[in-house]
């Protein structure tokens, strides 16, 4: 708990790198894996850990955080790039463990077909769509170096808890 770094910190705003060898960072991911389980997110990317690489996963479950998420298992995405993104778009509430205490309103693409390295080296073509499709925009932001409220169009979209 607590390692998970909070908006101020230049480290979540810098643009990573691909990850080279994953047999090095397996450490790294089983206690990115822990932290986002402790803290209740349905998804966690590296550098929210301190860590600029290309590196995030996903796992979205019903918990306090997020009542109304689908069931999936926990996704590992190395390296991942977007393919193909719907033309529609749609509006929906999101937060983030680096942004503590908000949530907004963010537009993201309805569907996305992407392609990442799994954990075991496997280049992976999946389309994912809705709620997971959210979650994988949010973390492949923040390899980018952005977060979600750098997306809320308007003011009263930005919600303080
Ligand atoms: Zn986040």
């Amino acid at each position: 708990m607590g390692k998970v770094l909070t908006i101020g910190n230049p480290l979540l705003r810098k643009v990573s790198k691909n990850v080279e060898n994953i047999q090095e960072i397996l450490p790294f991911i089983e206690e990115l894996f822990n932290t986002m389980i402790e803290e209740e997110g349905v998804g966690i990317a590296a550098p929210q850990y301190g860590y600029n690489i290309n590196l995030f996963i996903m796992y979205s479950k019903s918990n306090s955080r997020y009542p109304d998420a689908p069931e999936s298992e926990p996704i590992i995405l190395i390296n991942p790039k977007i393919i193909e993104c719907s033309e529609e778009t749609e509006y929906g509430l999101e937060g983030c463990l680096s942004v503590p205490k908000m949530r907004g309103i963010v537009k993201r693409y309805k569907w996305l077909k992407v392609q990442y390295t799994d954990i075991n080296g496997n280049i992976v073509e999946e389309t994912f769509e809705g709620f997971i499709a959210r979650i994988f925009q949010h973390e492949y932001d923040h390899l980018n170096g952005l977060l979600y409220i750098d997306r809320v169009e308007k003011q009263e979209d930005l919600f303080f808890l």
